[in-house]
């Protein structure tokens, strides 16, 4: 609907309250923006593991009933953002399993480089897979011959290749964090009394009043349980490899991601932007909601005023757009809606985050027409899109990514607006605080992925 690069999951998990199953469903409410279309919960109390899953949003899957029961101390949690292609809720994270380590469940936000080969490997070993998950691949190498500990068992399970993944592991007595060395997936740390937190983004810890205290290091294992907390580094140091796109578009701007306020970085990209491309206009304007920190920062840097000439109706659901879309294209108008007093007679700095495909771009821009901008000149807060990601985010094929085949003045003219700009490379580094360029991944914007990619990706990834 949105033609973005999609986050395919978010994770939260928690250890030492007694309420651990309500403060997650709370937890995974704050990143539901990661994923809309599944998710999970399993929840230990000392002795065992319950779990319960469903499609839809958080609060479609865990009512009151659900969660009364899931009673225990500790619980790990999962939004995906991808259709199960597995029936019913098989599949679906966290996954569990019982095994020589008794019961153990697993959720990762991230992508096994490596899982179709692994899969097949560990078949032509005589395992049967349950799913069509790639994280079963992580049970079923746990559950081979080899560590009796746990944690020595996840580490040789997890692997160091080129792998990205934020995992939280359960077992009924003890949580267990892991990153990958490169660290391409955020994962915070936090505190509520006397429990530790784990989630992707900040905003998780603010809707249960936990404190955040920092991030789970690339390639650092965090293990809690009733000793307390343990840190230790089993992997070797790689340079790190932040995703870049957190900060332009997957994150929500109130969370801090990889040590960093997202707004700022947002706030910066926009200023940034109204430095390197200056226009002259009468109004900035958003494309809500994530257009909308950039497009603050680049009012302020240019002294063009802003205006909120585009709302964003976020109470519309999938449901409602399903059925309307079978008597006609309702288009973007079915969720944005120009505010014409804004528009109307006026040039337009029309403010995205990024175009992927450029079909959405372009129906914003007729809307923005129609409703009376004399011009339309269009910003963009990163640098064009060229390829795909295989790092844990549902991207498009190159040939669908419009400036991996157009130049930018081709897709001004297919957008019909009067300019187009993006970001330059060093100006978006420069705004999320790393102008040296060594530690974020910008694969999608250059081409040159920071590890080797396998020619066949798996084509379940969840
Ligand atoms: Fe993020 Fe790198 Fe993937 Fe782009 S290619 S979305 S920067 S991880």
């Amino acid at each position: 609907m949105f033609d973005k690069f999609k986050e395919e999951c978010g994770v939260f998990g928690i250890f030492g309250h007694n309420d651990a199953a309500r403060l997650t469903n709370l937890g995974l409410n704050a990143l539901q923006h990661r994923g809309q279309k599944s998710g999970g919960m399993v929840v230990g109390n000392g002795e065992v593991l319950r779990t319960k899953h469903g499609r839809g949003h958080v609060d479609e899957i865990f009512d009151l009933e659900a969660l009364n029961l899931l009673r225990g101390h500790l619980a790990i949690g999962h939004v995906s953002s991808l259709i199960p292609a597995d029936e019913g809720t098989r599949g679906l994270q966290p996954l569990l399993t019982k095994s020589r380590h008794g019961l153990v469940a697993l959720c990762s936000n991230g992508n096994l480089l490596d899982a179709s080969n692994q899969r097949v490997e560990l078949e032509q070993g005589g395992a049967i897979f349950s799913s069509l998950s790639d994280m079963e691949v992580v049970l079923h190498r746990l559950a081979l011959p080899g560590p009796s500990n746990i944690e020595h068992a996840i580490i040789a399970a997890c692997g160091n290749d080129d792998s990205a993944y934020s995992m939280l592991f359960a077992t009924p007595t003890s949580l267990i964090a892991i990153r990958d060395p490169r660290g391409f997936r955020p994962l915070c740390m936090g505190e509520l009394e006397d429990a530790t937190v784990f989630a992707s983004e900040t905003c998780a810890f603010d809707i249960i009043d936990a404190t955040y205290v920092r991030e789970v290091s690339p390639g650092e294992m965090v293990t809690v349980d009733a000793d307390g907390v343990r840190s230790s580094r089993p992997f070797s140091e790689k340079p790190h490899k932040h995703c870049v796109f957190e900060h332009v578009y997957f994150s929500r701007p109130d969370s801090v991601v990889f040590g960093r306020s997202v707004n700022k970085s947002r706030l910066l990209m926009g200023e940034a932007l109204a430095r390197e491309l200056p226009v002259k206009a009468d109004v900035v304007v958003p494309v809500p909601d994530s257009g909308v920190p950039a497009a603050v920062g680049f009012a302020s840097e240019s002294g063009i005023p802003f205006g909120f000439g585009i709302v964003r109706n976020h109470y519309i659901n999938r449901g409602v757009i399903e059925r309307q879309s079978q008597i006609r294209d309702f288009g973007v108008r079915i969720r944005l809606n120009p505010v014409p007093d804004v528009i109307e007679g006026k040039i337009v700095v029309l403010i995205d985050d990024s175009i992927v495909q450029g079909n959405t771009s372009q129906k914003i821009v007729k809307m923005v027409r129609d409703a009376g901008a004399i011009e339309v000149h269009m910003r963009i807060s990163c640098p064009p899109i060229i390829a795909p990601c295989y790092y844990g985010v549902s991207t498009p094929p190159k040939e669908r990514l419009i400036a991996s085949r157009k130049s930018v003045e081709d897709i001004r003219q297919f957008l019909n607006v009067e300019s187009l700009g993006f970001l330059s490379m060093q100006g978006m580094l420069t705004a999320v605080g790393d102008a040296s360029d060594t530690r974020f991944c910008t694969a999608c914007y250059t081409g040159v992925y920071p590890t080797r990619v396998p020619e066949l990706i798996n084509i379940d990834r969840r």
